[in-house]
């Protein structure tokens, strides 16, 4: 009993070593922005979230029109660190059991890309400068996947282990030149009334004036992982769950948080929901193998939960891919564990302009993606024939202005 408390005494030090040493910040291509957590709003941990899946095929339905699209994407994830997952893991990833595979080119007019300009093109079909959301190189607004999918009367959704307003989740619906702009991109977010919107970035939803436009706009706003899993919640909810970002083995896990938006998203016109692990990237920055492998685990955990859900619901085009690949990652001569190590990374932590692969499962998969090589902007314009052609053309709207 006493060498059990001693244990658990143990485990809770390492958490708040793991959570205080956050500040360090990847600054390679101005993926900036880790935040330390405060004590009080430190997660609950659920060590259950630190493995693997087992690896598991699911059936989903490719001869039915696409209602609901989940694009998924692992920040930094290129086709190398899958692989040292797996000879990590011992077997193939999650992700393996969709049956549609390609790559994906990731430059953006500044050459290498960052997530802001990735996700930029994947989101408005155009490519952009760096830092640079929802916005062409002339820093004129472009339509996000968000906005297309508003206007086609879907619900939508941003599920994001990183702060709420971050460069990923923000290139799906702002409207900025400048990705580091936090509090405007929330605002954006808040005003284009997106239904769904969970993630870390407490340190920006809990201002008085942010807390003024969360209420004016009917968010419910909820902040722990309790309120996650035992509210009654309706849309629109946001959800800041810690003050900075959430690493891997805080809760709510991104399971968790995806598992509630495709519960409240799931509708009869459908939904559009993107979901990110952001860490895989900053963990690669950092030079640490461990962490990064921590991270993929969470992500395919995420992944599996998906595919189990989108085979339950015919209609769903569930997409997984990377903005970029980070840190150069290398696969050893030998592939066994021992040599999965921080020795792989060769890029300095810096991202590079590796393709990325893309995985597809479920409406309309096969079809949508049957090139072997697409470019990012691609998966824009591949997402928005397929809303088209289940729900028509309509007009663009911007949405970062409207509301309160
Ligand atoms: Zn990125």
């Amino acid at each position: 009993m006493k060498s059990r408390i001693l244990s658990i005494i143990a485990v809770l030090l390492m958490l708040c070593l793991f959570f205080t040493g956050c500040e360090k910040e990847n600054t390679n291509q101005t993926d900036i922005v880790s935040t330390p957590a405060t004590e009080e709003t430190l997660p609950k941990v659920e060590t259950d979230n630190l493995s693997f899946v087992p690896y598991t095929e699911y059936n989903l339905e490719e001869d039915v029109e696409v209602k609901n699209i989940i694009l998924m994407i692992g920040d930094g994830m290129g086709e190398n660190i899958i692989e040292n997952a797996e000879i990590i893991k011992g077997d193939s990833l999650a992700m393996r059991a969709m049956p549609h595979k390609c790559y994906v080119t990731t430059d953006s007019l500044d050459g290498t890309t960052d997530s802001a300009a990735a996700s930029t093109a994947m989101s408005c079909g155009v490519k952009t400068h760096n830092q640079s959301i929802g916005v062409d190189e002339n820093n004129e607004r472009v339509e996000t996947i968000i906005e297309f999918a508003k206007a086609r009367g879907l619900k939508t959704g941003l599920v994001d282990t990183q702060i709420i307003p971050h460069a990923t989740p923000a290139g799906m619906v702002a409207h900025t030149d400048y990705r580091g702009i936090f509090n405007v991109i929330l605002k954006h977010m808040i005003n284009a009334k997106v239904d769904v919107l969970y993630g870390g970035g407490s340190e920006y939803t809990d201002t008085a004036k942010m807390q003024q436009r969360i209420e004016k706009n009917g968010y419910t706003y909820i902040k722990t992982a309790d309120e996650l899993y035992e509210s009654q919640l309706e849309t629109p909810v946001i959800g800041a769950f810690n003050w900075g970002g959430m690493y891997a083995g805080g809760l709510p896990s991104l399971t968790d948080m995806t598992a509630s938006a495709l519960e409240l998203l799931d509708n009869e016109n459908g939904f559009f929901l993107m979901v990110e692990e952001s860490y895989i990237d900053i963990t690669e920055a950092d030079l640490d193998m461990d962490g990064t492998i921590k991270e993929m685990q969470t992500f395919d955990k995420c992944i599996d939960y998906t595919l189990s859900w989108a085979e339950k619901h015919p209609g769903t085009l569930v997409i997984v891919t990377a903005d970029h690949e980070t840190g150069g990652v290398l696969v050893p001569e030998v592939k066994t564990p021992e040599n999965v190590t921080n020795d792989l990374f060769t890029s300095n932590g810096e991202h590079t302009s590796t393709n990325v692969p893309l995985f597809a499962a479920g409406a309309k998969a096969g079809e949508l993606f049957s090139e072997e090589i697409i470019d990012n902007t691609d998966i824009s314009k591949i997402m928005r024939q397929a809303l088209n052609d289940t729900y028509g053309e309509a007009e663009v709207v911007f949405l970062n202005e409207n509301g309160q």
